[in-house]
């Protein structure tokens, strides 16, 4: 995929010129490899060997040629001779190349690996806010396709990055020392053709990016409706939808032949102007030669070593888009491993901690910090007392899931204090303090994997008659029991689909499983068939038992059971009191929220 990626243009905020402050960057990523320093050097040193024999190579090839023509010297007496230390340096050339490829493999394969977890390990560990902020897609891409863009440069393109340099630099130095007029006679013409290449190559790439453009907008009219097939047909747009289709098409192929013309007059181009300057440079040798001041090995030295030369050349202009782009991936990876965690996620045991499960809110404040102009919050003053049940109300909107959302300490709060059994939340350590809360969220999600693996998320490592146990009480076993695979049976994506009260179901037992001191239930808006219905509000009311509980409820008839309602409204509790009460208070919020509900 990276190789693909290959000679593409770079987007402008991809062009980083490769000065100090730009190589820094990767310095943060440096790190990474710092434990595996000792393969890197090793495999550098390899590197080094390798890309210097295989320029013995051009040397020794003329003189191959010289020894056929009569002209021996020194070590180079015989034909045969002298194929055996062509062969040599083949030989040790491809030995060299297998431990640097390996080398580096093991440096950045491990490095990688290191790296993605340790991202993975700070994303997991990154404050709500974070979350606000950030698209789920974009930090995948982290993950993936920029670490995988790292991993390339730091097994590939970095070395070949030092090859070509060494071989550009090397090269050049042995031609200029060889044959210094040949050299001074190639170095008129070339670099005129190479840059006109250059800036010909470039336009061509552009053109070839407006393609990948267009062809990218038209397969998002393809993701478009295949994730929405359904309003598709139900709309019998597939007509529309394929024109559509096919009109995006058109202009795939138009600009594609469009950049198919210049890229044949490119290619054109090549074969005449450069290797007409192969011929230019090949005529003026051949007069050396005739004239008798060259041999012909030197020669024929010389043209290797301008190929040699001419492909690094070539070579490293891809390189150096290649590692602009690795420094921009490195700068977005480095910008989150920078980012302050809300704890660390590390080896550390989580010390446990048990609360009795006294709430008291007093005098809260607060605004989203995405959002700071709406004070969703303003002087939130409630208390629940240990076991007791409260239900929070309001219209929607009113700020019911964000009182929840400070209570388990996604948010810190602007102004006031959550305590917790007298004590202000954020004292405790995070990890412990949440492993005292429960919820019954109204969306539930259930991990790709079986039921038993779903349940127990809410207590890793319990046996198997404690996640039954769960099960039966939160009657969920009632339908698990029917599944051919009962425990096993796949849920999520791949598995399984299970209806909203099942769901629901799962979601209990996990609680239960789990067994917290405070429970959050925030029901669910849609209403369940009645059978349903009452397993599930069975299952609820053996979940709250002996729990502080805080129900979020959105149909008031579930909630006449509860020891004290709170209507939320403009960011206040604006009433409170059982449900008795709060229905004969004339003209009151909760009263008109019934009456509404009761229209419905
Ligand atoms: P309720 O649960 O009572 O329906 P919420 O607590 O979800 O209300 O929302 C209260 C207010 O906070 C709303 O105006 C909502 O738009 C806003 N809000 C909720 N979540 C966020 C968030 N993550 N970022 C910014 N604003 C939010």
């Amino acid at each position: 995929m990276a190789k693909s990626k290959r000679g593409s243009t770079l987007n402008e905020e991809e062009k980083r010129p490769l000065n100090k402050e730009n190589i820094k960057k990767l310095t943060g990523i440096f790190s990474f490899i710092k434990p595996y320093k000792g393969y890197f050097i090793v495999g550098l040193f390899f590197l080094l060997i390798s890309s210097t024999t295989l320029l013995g190579f051009p040397y020794v090839t003329g003189k191959l040629v010289d020894v056929a023509q009569g002209n021996a010297e020194g070590i180079f007496n015989d034909i045969n001779t002298v194929a055996m230390i062509l062969i040599g340096i083949l030989a040790v050339q491809s030995i060299f190349s297998f431990f640097r490829v390996y080398l580096f493999a093991q440096v950045s394969e491990r490095a990688m690996a290191d790296m993605r977890t340790g991202l993975y390990s700070k994303l997991m560990g990154l404050p709500m806010t974070f979350y606000d902020k950030k698209r789920i897609g974009e930090l995948v891409s982290r993950i993936t396709t920029d670490i995988a863009l790292l991993q390339d440069t730091f097994s590939v393109t970095l070395a070949e990055f030092i090859r070509q340099i060494a071989t550009l630099i090397i090269g050049s130095i042995i031609i200029f020392y060889a044959t210094p007029e040949l050299s001074l006679f190639m170095l008129a013409t070339f670099p005129v053709l190479v840059i006109s290449a250059m800036v010909f190559g470039k336009f061509i790439r552009k053109l070839s990016k407006k393609t990948q453009d267009e062809l990218a907008s038209a397969n998002i009219i393809v993701e478009e409706t295949l994730q929405s097939i359904n309003i598709v047909k139900a709309f019998t747009s597939e007509l529309i939808e394929v024109l559509r289709y096919k009109k995006s098409m058109g202009r795939v192929v138009k600009v594609a032949l469009k950049s198919a013309t210049y890229r044949g007059a490119f290619i054109s181009f090549i074969i005449f102007a450069m290797f007409g300057g192969i011929v230019a440079v090949m005529w003026y040798g051949a007069n050396l030669v005739q004239a008798g001041e060259m041999s012909v090995g030197d020669l024929l030295s010389f043209v290797l070593y301008t190929t040699f030369i001419g492909g690094s050349i070539a070579g490293l202009g891809d390189l150096y888009g290649q590692i602009q782009k690795a420094i921009g991936a490195s700068e977005r990876v480095m910008e989150i491993l920078d980012e302050e965690g809300e704890q660390e996620i590390g080896d550390k045991a989580i010390e446990r901690i048990s609360l009795y499960g006294d709430i008291q809110f007093n005098g809260i404040g607060f605004s989203y910090p995405t959002r700071k102009d709406i004070h969703v919050l303003e002087n939130l003053a409630f208390g629940v007392k240990a076991g007791e049940k409260v239900a929070l109300v309001g219209h929607s909107g009113a700020g019911k899931s964000t009182v929840i959302q400070l209570l388990l300490r996604f948010y810190p709060v602007d102004k006031g204090e959550i305590l917790v059994d007298g004590r202000n939340i954020n004292q405790y350590q995070l990890s412990s303090y949440r492993q005292n809360i429960g919820i019954v969220p109204q969306e539930i999600i259930l991990f790709g994997g079986t039921i038993r693996e779903n349940i127990a998320y809410g207590k890793p490592g319990a046996t198997e008659e404690e996640i039954l146990e769960a099960a039966e009480k939160a009657n969920a076993w009632l339908f698990i029991k029917d599944f051919p695979e009962k425990m096993d049976t796949l849920v999520g994506e791949r598995g399984v689909k299970l209806s909203g009260g099942q769901r629901q179901r799962i979601a209990i037992a996990r609680a239960i499983l789990k067994n917290p001191t405070i429970l959050i239930l925030d029901e669910a808006t849609s209403s369940l068939d009645a059978e349903s219905e009452s397993y599930v509000q069975e299952a609820l009311d053996e979940l709250m038992k002996n729990r502080t509980t805080i129900i979020i409820a959105h149909r008031l008839a579930t909630i006449r059971k509860v020891n004290k309602i709170y209507v939320l409204k403009e960011g206040k509790i604006a009433e409170s009191g059982t449900h008795e009460e709060l229905i004969n208070t004339v003209d009151g919020t909760y009263n008109n929220l019934v009456k509404l509900q009761l229209q419905d």
